[in-house]
């Protein structure tokens, strides 16, 4: 056990970081336990507290007599720098455990930028940074969530990927390291073990032969046996799947410090740049009384006062209205409020909206994407100027007057038109609020254009094209900022140098797992937090490893290369994405598909579960 002394903590910033003892904490002793399992996630407390799926993972585990599962955060830098000149090795806040002594030290992947902290925790934590270099006595490594898609930039870290929901498979991979751990057999036969369970992949077994541009010619199998695709687990009933009905309540401010109602998993309206709409196929629904349920259980176990309803777009969810009305009508007079994260841009939207904040209007944040109906078209964002002006007339009229919309710069086939329209969009929003009589708006308009720069994501219709350069998006970023004339827009972008590493990572393979070592080595940690974001630190690194970041990120490829990918199973055919791709380049939508199916092969690649498992309604409100 570590023992962190209090001098230590009175000088970081934020102590309760690293603390524990929050309410609802689970206390086991590890002596009664057969597995010891670490749950990490590589941001700061306040960052991964806020990510519902470690918590219900971490109360799934500890639901298990026979396991405990305990938590680790990424060590802001004060922390860090004093852990290391005290030796006091990356611990867990239940036990203060030193992570080596675990069992299994998950981590969740949720964006490439977390890579480097990924490394730099095994390494706080003393833990051998390569697969290859652990023996029996070391912890497995597991790496799960949303980028494990592409396993291979850490392939050569990572022990095991589980590829899709993590609720699913956890028990069977729990049950055979037990059976394992009493045979007392080496760790490789584990390994082996685990890769015959469905959704796990143990990159150790495979091996990579390259052409000689340096495009992947083809996976080869260590060993027989071993899977050549791996398909990725989902559950096929959510109603039926484990939720906690308690949650832990930190003693500190967290991102999201609110209960988080997951409502439904999947999304069905195929915008050609969106990773988690093919991912998460197929659509399946929770009940409303299912919900109500977890939302009483929930505020009883934590005190808290607001729940959020989460989903990829929550007001796609076949029974909102039902859903948040029944919430108000049972929680308004305990002051609960209840929060919708993400709008659809339409005027159902805005009066739900307008149920939920009757007194104190926030902003509204809308995601139009691009500027132009050419570009929305490309994207197979199915909205129309129209419906933008109709819904934030609508928000006006109701008596908001800050308004947020997010867009991407850089997507593919996009003209300097398409950057101006960012503009103009604006524009019209604001020309809509002042053609709003005096007497009937609020005062103070304030809308903000924010842009962030496209990344193009395996398992999506643009996973073949070239991102833009840094120059072309610095380009276009000026030309936008050039266009908006009212003093009422606001203009904010991301920084296009972090894009830029996240587009090699998301589309990597495992050749840069020797950069992300020497990039840590050169101090990277908290890529994703502009302020110590080290760019130069980075294009060193790929220097010095010989490796051409341009090869991963800007590169258009061949559609018929073999990518990093291409042996993962989700469901979704490459066929679909490729003709996904094609009716881009022609401008033309696909429908969603919740008003008929348009075939992306999940139908053929389970037959346990249909499509809106659960829904109400299949139809688009
Ligand atoms: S199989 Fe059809 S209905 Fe189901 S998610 Fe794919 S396109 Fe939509």
């Amino acid at each position: 056990m570590v023992h962190i002394k209090d001098e230590i903590l009175s000088k970081v910033t934020k102590p309760a970081r690293y603390t524990g003892g929050e309410v609802n904490q689970v206390i086991k002793n590890p002596k009664d336990v057969k597995v010891r399992f670490a749950m990490c996630f590589p941001d700061v407390y306040e960052v991964g507290m806020s990510h519902l799926g470690i918590r219900i993972l971490y109360h799934k585990i500890n639901d298990r007599e026979d396991c405990y599962c305990e938590r680790a955060f990424a060590p802001w830098v004060d922390m860090e720098e004093l852990m290391r000149k005290n030796d006091i090795p990356l611990f867990t806040l239940e036990t203060k455990s030193p992570l080596k002594d675990f069992d299994f030290v998950g981590f969740t992947l949720q964006y490439e930028m977390s890579y480097t902290n990924v490394i730099n925790m095994l390494n706080l934590g003393k833990i051998p940074l390569m697969s290859k270099d652990r023996g029996d006595d070391d912890p497995f490594i597991i790496f799960g969530g949303p980028c494990a898609y592409n396993p291979e930039p850490l392939a050569d870290m990572g022990d095991i990927f589980v590829l899709g929901e993590a609720e699913e498979v956890i028990d069977e991979l729990l049950d055979l390291y037990i059976n394992w751990k009493e045979s007392k057999k080496d760790r490789k036969e584990f390994l082996v073990k685990a890769a015959s369970c469905e959704g796990i992949y143990v990159p150790s077994l495979y091996d990579i032969e390259y052409n000689e541009d340096g495009t992947i010619k083809r996976r080869i199998p260590l060993k027989s046996g071993i899977p050549d695709k791996i398909r990725k687990r989902f559950i096929k009933d959510l109603n039926e799947s484990y939720f906690p009905e308690k949650m832990i309540v930190p003693l500190t401010e967290i991102v999201h410090d609110r209960i988080m109602l997951e409502t439904f998993r999947g999304c069905t309206r195929g915008c050609r740049f969106c990773q988690a709409g093919m991912i998460y196929r197929p659509v399946r629904e929770k009940k409303v009384d299912k919900l109500m349920e977890f939302a009483e259980k929930l505020l009883k176990s934590t005190g808290y006062d607001e729940i959020s309803l989460t989903s990829l777009s929550i007001c796609d969810y076949s029974d909102i209205k039902n859903l948040v009305l029944s919430l108000i009508e049972k929680y308004e007079k305990d002051r609960v409020s209840i929060s919708l994260p993400s709008l659809r841009i339409d005027s159902f939207s805005v009066d739900l909206i307008n149920e939920i904040q009757k007194v104190r209007k926030t902003g509204l944040t809308f995601a139009p994407e691009a500027g132009t109906q050419r570009m929305r078209d490309i994207i197979n964002k199915g909205v129309t100027e129209e419906d933008l002006i109709k819904s934030v007339r609508s928000a006006f009229e109701s008596g908001w007057s800050t308004i947020k919309l997010y867009f991407m710069i850089g997507l593919p086939y996009e003209t300097m038109e398409d950057v101006e329209g960012i503009a103009h969009l604006g524009q019209k929003v604001v020309d809509t609020y002042f053609s709003i009589p005096k007497d009937k708006r609020n005062k103070g308009l304030n809308v903000t254009l924010s842009t962030s720069c496209f990344v193009p994501k395996p398992f999506t219709p643009f996973q073949w094209k070239g991102q833009d350069t840094t120059e072309m998006f610095i380009q276009k970023q000026q030309y936008l900022k050039d266009k908006i004339k009212s003093r009422y827009i606001t203009y904010n972008w991301h920084e296009p140098s972090i894009s830029f590493l996240e587009a090699v990572f998301s589309r990597g393979d495992r050749r840069l797992s020797k950069v992300l070592i020497k990039a840590v080595e050169k101090g990277c940690k908290f890529d994703g937090w502009q302020e110590l974001f080290k760019y130069d630190a980075w294009m060193e690194a790929f220097r010095e490893c010989n490796i051409d970041p341009h090869f991963y990120a800007t590169r258009e490829r061949n559609i018929d290369e073999v990518l990093p990918w291409d042996f993962i199973d989700i469901g979704v055919s490459k066929e679909y994405l490729k003709n996904e791709l094609r009716k881009a380049q022609k401008g033309e939508l696909t429908r969603d598909c919740r008003l008929s199916c348009t075939g992306c092969g999940i139908t053929g690649f389970t037959k346990e579960v249909k499509c809106f498992n659960g829904a109400i309604f299949n139809k688009v409100q």
